[in-house]
């Protein structure tokens, strides 16, 4: 039988090879740790946490949580690992990190069809393949993919602003206009009068910064300048540059605001705005009391901070189908973080799909793309279809699902519905697929 190789034992290399073996299809599995390692991992387990031991919101209120769900539901390695070494931690889903990646490791040494090799990859091999190196992708590798991918093929960002849901933003103290009026009315507008935008200023020059890892250091201002450090070189530079007022007059009054900080439409469903020139590295508790006292968006929720650090991620607009496949060869795949999903479920929820996929491949089946309404699926269309130019990693959040036909004011109750719908939705694709639910 066809084979397929897994490139990575990370958070979505070990759920790839485990879906891609429990399929039925042989693996081989390579992973380089501790033959070499990476900045952040400290142990050789697979599935090892570099950070946080949480997998966050456990409670089908939150879209992680419906994630997690799904991911139960089609027997993930991760999800199950995870359940069994649960620690106490509220509504979140938190887990011992040795007992976690040891389960991991042990379960996936002893399956039958998987064979295990420390070694580093550093040319794409042929046949069927998912890579899933991760955002410290070694070097060579990280040159070869980049050499695959072409000019925007894999790059490191060091700064990402945050994300805010349409939906939580004061629409009466906002308003929609391009600069100049140019174009299509694209931008949403906070205006800030003299006093305001003074208060803004103080707040955030203030405000607490993460410490950076050392292997952060190297490229961080070749990018993007942080906020905060444009805020500190003088009370007047904002406002010649991401706060720029002219040509943004309120349609309402006709008047130029003293300051104008402009919201981006982030996804193609316009769900979600990114704050445009925002990139930061405030603690995510002071992105959050900072950025509410931008008129508009006292009560906005923040589907993801404002982030800087190392990560490689592909321009996945460009390069991947929803199915994980490369636009370039049917049988490459890739999977985790590096595909712009963030996170350590959404990077095994992503090694998932792509092990399905490479075992149907391997299999003569037609890889399958997930529907929207479930959480795997509108993640996968959310990576393949953003908006290439900002394309920035995202978390698992309700933004990203289609709407529901009927309008439900209440948050909690809409949420619900919406995992509702992602569960059914769930039961009748594997039911169709007959895929096996190993859990039931
Ligand atoms: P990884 O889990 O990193 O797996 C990639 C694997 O590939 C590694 O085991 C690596 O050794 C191996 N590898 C790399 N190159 C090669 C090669 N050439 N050949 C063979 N093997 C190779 N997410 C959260 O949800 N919570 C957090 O607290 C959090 N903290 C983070 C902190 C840091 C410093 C970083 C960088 C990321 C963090 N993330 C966090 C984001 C993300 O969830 C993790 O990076 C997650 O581990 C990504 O999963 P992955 O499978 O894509 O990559």
């Amino acid at each position: 039988t066809t084979s397929v190789t897994v490139i990575g034992a990370g958070l979505a290399g070990s759920e790839a090879a485990w879906q891609v073996a429990q399929a039925g299809v042989p693996v081989t599995l390579y992973e380089m740790r501790p033959v070499k390692n990476t900045p952040a991992h400290q142990t050789e387990n697979f599935a090892e946490l570099v950070c946080s031991n949480s997998l966050r919101g456990n409670n089908l209120t939150n879209a992680v949580g419906v994630l997690k769900e799904e991911m139960r539901r089609l027997d993930s390695i991760i999800i199950t690992s995870a359940d069994k070494t649960a620690v106490p931690a509220g509504g979140a889903l938190a887990v011992d990190r040795d007992t976690f990646s040891q389960d991991i490791t042990d379960r996936i040494k002893n399956h039958p069809l998987i064979t295990v090799k420390n070694e580093e990859i550093t040319e794409i091999p042929e046949g069927i393949v998912i890579i899933a190196t991760g955002p410290l992708t070694s070097e060579s590798l990280a040159e070869q993919i980049k050499e695959f991918n072409g000019s925007d093929g894999f790059y490191f960002y060091d700064a990402a602003a945050p994300i805010v849901d349409k939906a939580t933003i004061d629409m009466d103290k906002v308003y929609l206009k391009s600069r100049y009026n140019k174009g299509e009315a694209a931008y949403l507008n906070c205006p800030m009068t003299e006093e305001e935008f003074k208060r803004f200023y103080e707040a955030l020059v203030s405000a607490e910064v993460v410490p950076l890892k050392t292997f952060e250091k190297e490229k961080f201002f070749e990018g993007c300048m942080p906020i905060e450090v444009m805020a500190k070189r003088g009370i007047k530079t904002m406002l010649f540059g991401p706060l720029k007022p002219v040509g943004l007059e309120d349609p309402k009054t006709g008047k130029r605001p003293y300051a104008v900080i402009q919201l981006r439409q982030d996804n193609a469903a316009a769900s979600l705005y990114n704050l445009v020139g925002f990139q930061t590295h405030l603690k995510w508790g002071e992105q959050k009391r900072v950025f509410q006292m931008i008129p508009g968006l006292e009560n906005a929720e923040f589907v993801r901070y404002g982030v800087m650090h190392r990560n490689s991620f592909m321009n996945s607009p460009e390069l991947l189908k929803p199915t994980y496949q490369s636009k370039k060869r049917e049988n490459l795949f890739f999977a985790g973080q590096m595909t712009g999903v963030e996170g350590y479920v959404e990077s095994a929820a992503s090694g998932l799909l792509a092990g399905m996929n490479a075992a149907r491949l391997a299999k003569g089946e037609e890889p399958v793309v997930f529907p929207r309404e479930t959480t795997l699926g509108c993640m996968a269309y959310y990576i393949t279809h953003a908006e290439g130019k900002h394309f920035q990693p995202m978390n698992a959040n309700f933004g990203l699902f289609p709407e529901m036909p009927e309008r439900i004011r209440d948050k909690k109750e809409r949420y619900e519905a919406i995992a509702d719908r992602a569960l059914t939705t769930l039961a009748k694709v594997t039911q169709e697929l007959k895929l096996v639910n190993q859990t039931n």
